[in-house]
């Protein structure tokens, strides 16, 4: 099982918030990549991968969830119900960047 740390996300606009589709991943010293929102999900389901981000504030480890948002499946990443999602916080994955690491 492979740890990959979030470092951005891709969205997509719903009613007053944002839908995560897509993120952008780094683990030790590879270059980033880019991981669709369904292939993260499937990889945390079937236990192959897991994800987390840095609290921004707290610089602690968030694992990243699966989650539902208006019926649509996407992602998000709590340390708890009461705390504000750390993924919706990231910057948002700039396409150059993709393209240049592809
Ligand atoms: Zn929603």
């Amino acid at each position: 099982m492979a740890k990959y740390r979030v470092v951005c996300v891709e969205r997509k606009p719903a009613t007053g918030h944002h839908h995560v589709t897509g993120v952008g991943i780094v683990r030790g010293k590879r270059a980033l990549e880019r991981r669709s929102v369904i292939d993260v999900r499937k990889a945390i389901k079937v236990k192959k991968d897991t994800f987390y981000t840095l609290d921004s504030t707290t610089g602690e480890k968030v694992s990243v969830k699966r989650h539902k948002c208006c019926g649509e499946k996407t992602i998000r990443s709590v340390a708890d119900d009461t705390k504000a999602d750390n993924l919706a916080a990231l910057s948002s994955c700039n396409r150059l960047t993709w393209y240049m690491v592809r």
